[in-house]
């Protein structure tokens, strides 16, 4: 069968089609494939923008309680839970990445006090870096790096407390296999951090199965949460009551409407708030995760796989020549949440792209990253890429 009509086949048949029709169309003509900043925009944000305006116009202070603006953390966290395969109770929704990162790295480096080293990999997002450097500092702890995911095995010695992992890489997009390295640290008396920005919405991440310790994640990539959305942490339910959170803010306080003058840590997961909730991110990012309601995780994740291995084949069917080179694992089950390829003008060729409406996303030196969504994908929409791709590449 010729590629158009495999598309259209697989489009009839999907199982995810009306979720794509409750996202709100973009720009007309343009195929949005950008892997970095920014999911799709649900049509559901819209309506969640107008109801917080009128709530906040007739409800004013009475909204904290009326309309659960305070609840909404937990109640998030609470939906968000199913999409990565965690435990009731065990998310929150809250801060940015890169604050989470640091309550979480300070709470490893807490509970494995006997050991003074956080392992990462050379090739981690930065802001993971910058974060986990700076919070073993504080702690008399140090970083220490490793040039390549074969390397970590060798490198989990008995000082290592910490290992922290983004899931899926931000260039190659290559995916650890979390429950075979979180077992081989359990087994050396290591804890695990995973950071699933990449991942998380897109495909399979199975905390509770895989007995992660803890993890992060953005709510503004495949989760469709909108610009500058609250990220969201995890901590295993078996680890919630062991340490103190590391910022002691009053929203993480048993009861913050005591207005005790000292701290008592909130049961569970929500220890880790700290402020006020950000109650318009939270808005947006509920009618985001409102979507997957209706939605079977595992048929989302199966679609993502056959997407992916679609755009693949797309690229090498329709452009032979074009100078793409895969750079992501051709196993869907060590991809994350886009394909990468390496191309010698990279930069150029993302330019050229957006010009005919196609927009993705370039890493230097040379890498091209196409974000593929499970929700808002169509399978002709790939099709209609390598269309694009074949009149720019050659
Ligand atoms: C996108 C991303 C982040 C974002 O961090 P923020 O603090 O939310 O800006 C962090 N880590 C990884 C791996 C990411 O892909």
């Amino acid at each position: 069968m010729p590629l158009e009509e495999e598309c259209r086949s697989l489009d009839a048949a999907d199982p995810l089609a009306a979720v794509v029709a409750q996202f709100a169309p973009g720009e007309p003509g343009v195929l949005y494939f950008d892997a970095n900043s920014i999911g799709a925009m649900p049509l559901g944000a819209e309506r969640a923008m107008a109801r917080l305006g009128d709530q906040w116009r007739r409800l004013r202070r009475r909204g904290w309680t009326d309309a659960d603006w305070l609840e909404a953390p937990a109640r998030l966290g609470g939906k968000l839970a199913p999409v990565v395969g965690a435990e009731p109770g065990s998310v929150i929704v809250c801060d940015s990445t890169s604050v989470n990162l640091h309550k979480l790295v300070w709470m490893g480096l807490e509970m494995n006090s006997g050991r003074n080293v956080v392992l990462s990999e050379k090739g981690t997002f930065p802001t993971d870096l910058y974060v986990a450097e700076n919070a073993a500092r504080a702690r008399g702890a140090s970083l220490r790096l490793v040039a390549s995911p074969e390397e970590i095995e060798k490198s989990l010695k008995g000082d290592v407390a910490l290992l922290l992992l983004s899931h899926t890489d931000y260039r190659s997009a290559y995916r650890h296999d979390l429950a075979t390295l979180t077992r081989m640290a359990h087994d050396r008396g290591v804890l695990v951090l995973w950071d699933l920005s990449h991942s998380a919405g897109a495909v399979e991440t199975a905390l509770a199965a895989g007995q992660a310790d803890f993890a992060v994640g953005c709510g503004y990539k495949y989760l469709c949460g909108g610009p500058g959305s609250p990220a969201w942490l995890y901590v295993a339910p078996r680890h919630q009551a062991a340490a103190q959170p590391a910022i002691a803010g009053w929203m993480g306080h048993a009861e913050p409407m005591a207005f005790d003058a000292s701290y008592r840590a909130a049961p569970g997961v929500k220890r880790h708030l700290a402020g006020t909730p950000p109650v318009s991110g939270n808005a947006l990012m509920e009618a985001a995760l409102d979507l997957w309601a209706d939605i079977e995780p595992r048929a989302a994740f199966e679609k993502h796989a056959r997407l992916g291995d679609l755009l693949i084949r797309t690229v090498q069917e329709l452009t032979p020549q074009s100078g793409l080179q895969l750079a992501s694992p051709r196993e869907a089950a060590r991809r994350g949440g886009f394909v990468a390829f390496r191309h010698a003008r990279a930069a150029q060729l993302a330019d050229s792209l957006n010009a005919v409406g196609v927009v993705v996303s370039h890493r230097k030196p040379d890498i091209l990253r196409f974000g593929l969504s499970p929700l808002y994908h169509r399978y002709l929409d790939v099709w209609e890429l390598g269309v694009r791709l074949k009149g720019r590449t050659t």
